[in-house]
C-alpha cells in the first residue's frame, strides 16, 4: 500500500506524531512526503520516499501518482488557519484525488477513520 503523508508546517509534528501512533501500519506500507514532511518523519525513525517541498512542486508530484494510479491513501494535514503560498497546489491534489476516488484525509480524525478501514480490510483478507 502506498501513502502519501504531507503537513503543513502548523500541523508537522500532530502528523509526525499520529504515525509514530500507528508505527505498525505504517512500517508496512510504502510512504511518500513532501520534503520538509520527510525529513520530520526521517528524525522520527521511518522510512520515507520524497517528493520536492510543497511550495517546490511536492503536492503537485503526489497528485501526479495519485492521477498515475499510484497512490492508494494520501493523508494531507493541512492548518486551516495558516497562509501558503502554493494553495493553489493543495487545492489541485485534494480535486485530483476526488477525481480518481483516492480515499483523502486532511485531519487527524478523519485519518483514524482511513486508518481503521484500513485495520479492517487486513482483517478480513
Ligand atoms: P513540505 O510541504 O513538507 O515540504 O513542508 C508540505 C506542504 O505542502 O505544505
Amino acid at each position: 500500500m502506498k501513502i502519501a503523508l504531507v503537513a503543513h508546517d502548523g500541523k508537522k509534528a500532530d502528523l509526525v506524531s499520529f504515525v509514530l501512533q500507528h508505527r505498525p501500519l505504517f512500517q508496512n506500507a510504502d510512504l511518500y512526503s513532501t520534503a520538509t514532511t520527510g525529513r520530520h518523519m526521517e528524525q522520527a525513525g521511518l522510512v520515507v520516499n520524497k517528493v520536492l517541498s510543497g511550495p517546490q512542486g511536492g503536492d503537485a508530484q503526489i497528485a501526479a501518482m495519485v492521477a498515475s494510479k499510484e497512490m492508494d491513501v494520501v493523508i494531507f494535514f493541512r492548518d486551516p488557519l495558516g497562509k501558503h503560498p502554493h494553495e493553489p497546489d493543495v487545492q489541485m491534489l485534494m480535486r485530483i484525488c476526488d477525481v480518481h476516488n483516492i480515499p483523502l484525509a486532511t485531519n487527524y480524525a478523519a485519518a483514524m477513520l482511513i486508518l481503521k478501514g484500513i485495520k479492517c480490510d487486513q482483517l478480513n483478507q
